[in-house]
């Protein structure tokens, strides 16, 4: 009776150490994820970045296109007292005319460079602070997985602390025994009989059997897989509450 009662106390810590290793191990992929989405932030942040930046250069391009502009009505201007008939004359006032022309177009494209510098440095501030904002949610969220492998660790090793007194009151025969049937099925080699059914391979254990088993005072096996079978009263009673 005593040995069935650690056999469950083993199988029951060897599923939950199994089941956090198995916890553990999906950590770091987690994790990569949030790095992803970290990256995927600053990309966003320095695209928008880089529109602002491209606009800016547009903007100091025209500044300069326009001093040109102004340079050569300047000059055209000059030349004004040079002219010596009106045919001459009226051919650079037309050509004075263009220019200015000219001068009045880009400064309006000018115009409205800076309004699209204005627009786009307003999203870029917005973006910017949305991004830290993000980007602190994620540090956050992966502070506390990187916490949760410590965690998970400490546990594993507590409980594998525990595992060696379980084991240390077994037979070792009966250990031996529960390693074998651990390997051959896959992690549970002890399971719960409930209304008469093995919980591992789900087979209906005779009604003779089943009595016995339900006596807890030796160790049985499951005819048809060959794990240990245990009896619990709660187990039962719970699932005529859930089907009732
Ligand atoms: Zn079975």
């Amino acid at each position: 009776m005593e040995d069935l009662e650690n056999l469950v106390k083993l199988q029951e810590t060897d599923s939950l150490i199994l089941s956090l290793k198995q916890k553990l191990e999906m950590i770091p992929a987690e994790i990569q994820k949030f790095d992803n989405l970290l990256q995927e932030a600053d990309k966003k942040f320095e695209k928008e970045k880089n529109k602002l930046l491209e606009l800016e250069k547009k903007k100091r391009d025209k500044e300069r296109e326009i001093q040109d502009i102004n340079e050569k009505i300047k000059k055209l201007k000059e030349k004004t007292s040079q002219i010596k008939t009106n045919k001459e004359y009226q051919a650079l006032l037309k050509e004075i005319e263009s220019v200015t022309e000219e001068l009045k177009k880009e400064e309006e494209n000018f115009l409205i460079i800076l309004y699209e510098l204005d627009d786009i440095k307003e999203k870029n501030d917005k973006i910017k602070i949305e991004t830290e904002a993000r980007k602190n949610e994620i540090e956050k969220k992966k502070k506390e997985l990187e916490k949760e492998i410590i965690d998970i660790t400490q546990q594993i090793e507590f409980l594998k602390e525990n595992r060696k007194g379980i084991i240390k009151r077994l037979p070792p025969e009966l250990y031996q025994e529960y390693i074998d049937l651990m390997k051959k099925h896959k992690g549970i080699a002890v399971t719960q009989v409930k209304n008469s059914v093995c919980q591992g391979c789900f087979l209906h254990i005779p009604p003779q059997l089943y009595v016995e088993i339900k006596l807890n005072q030796s160790i049985y096996h499951c005819p048809q897989c060959g794990r240990i079978l245990y009896y619990r009263k709660e187990a039962e009673k719970e699932i005529q509450v859930q089907s009732e």
